[in-house]
């Protein structure tokens, strides 16, 4: 049986991740707070609803991509939220970059009224979403999984199940602290190499040709740092969320991570010089202005 989508949150990811689904021939239903936001997603063949519950009546799958965990506990759970009107088999994938208890909360509310709920946070930016080629991590039961594996195989080009509701979003969380600690690091390592005499350019190409390179250097310097574009399409604020995360994480496990912590401390440092609608690339600028910043 076709699956038929609703998503909710309309933003950078999820209108491009619903574009995706139209484009490979699933019925979409979308939802989002801001009516600008729907209007857009409806000239990409998104089929617009006002509110939550409408959507729910009318789909099987519903994907969650929402800034927050606490977005998706008021989606899910709160006043005027799915749990009230939600079919029987329905499934949640939860695209959001959230919190484990988060999930396993809503999931365990979810279940008893025959729901279920996977969490699938995503990487690869809205340019993933908009072809089709994220990489996604999952969280929940391998049946459930598998269930809706055909929605997952048309939105991203690799998966990987990690284990039970709520290890999707460890995973995510672990991969977005190495990201943001590979931001600094490759920013520190290009300042040296121009004050040693290089051309950064041409460092750069050798650090992502080595062992040494990394998403960092491969993909966000040369497409949003290097020539000042800073238009990922990922702000700060969503950054700023995930190291929040990452340090909350650390410190309730009880574990003593100095590079994280330092990643931490630098993040949170930025606000002095990057807003949070800033591109999260320009954390580069707080290492070296001259270099990475407006004027250089
Ligand atoms: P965004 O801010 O562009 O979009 C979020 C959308 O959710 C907004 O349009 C907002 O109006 C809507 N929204 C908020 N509350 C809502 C509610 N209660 N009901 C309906 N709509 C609501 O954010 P984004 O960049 O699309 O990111 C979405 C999620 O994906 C975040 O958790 C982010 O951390 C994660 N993520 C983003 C990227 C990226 O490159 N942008 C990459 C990987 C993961």
């Amino acid at each position: 049986m076709q699956h038929v989508i609703g998503v909710i949150g309309l933003g950078n990811m999820g209108r491009n991740m619903a574009a995706t689904l139209v484009k490979k021939e699933f019925t979409v239903y979308g939802f989002d707070l801001s009516a600008d936001v729907r209007q857009l997603a409806s000239e990409q063949g998104i089929l617009p609803e006002n509110d939550v519950l409408e959507l729910a009546k009318k789909c099987s799958t519903i994907i969650l991509s929402l800034p927050k965990a606490e977005h998706v506990e008021a989606v899910c759970l709160g006043e005027n939220g799915l749990k009230a009107v939600l079919n029987q088999g329905t499934t949640i994938i939860d695209t959001t970059t959230s919190v484990a208890e988060t999930s396993r909360k809503v999931a365990q509310e979810l279940e008893s009224l025959g729901v279920e709920f996977v969490d699938a946070p995503v990487s690869g930016g809205p340019a993933g979403a908009a072809s089709g080629t994220m990489s996604m991590v999952v969280g929940g039961k391998k049946a459930t999984y598998e269930h809706v594996l055909p929605v997952l195989e048309a939105m991203t080009r690799v998966r990987i199940h990690v284990g039970e509701v709520g290890a999707g979003n460890i995973a995510k969380i672990a991969n977005n602290l190495l990201a943001a600690a590979h931001l600094i690091t490759t920013a520190e390592a290009l300042t040296m190499a121009e004050k040693a005499g290089l051309d950064p350019e041409q460092a750069l190409q050798a650090i992502s040709a080595g062992s040494g390179g990394s998403a960092a250097s491969q993909v966000m310097f040369p497409n949003w740092v290097m020539n000042k574009a800073y238009n990922s399409g990922f702000t700060m604020a969503l950054m700023r969320k995930d190291v929040g995360l990452a340090k909350d994480l650390v410190e309730s496990l009880g574990l003593d991570l100095p590079m994280a912590q330092k990643t931490a401390e630098l993040w949170s440092a930025s606000v002095d010089q990057v807003e949070d609608s800033d591109d999260f690339c320009a954390i580069a600028k707080c290492t070296n202005p001259a270099l990475f910043g407006e004027e250089k």
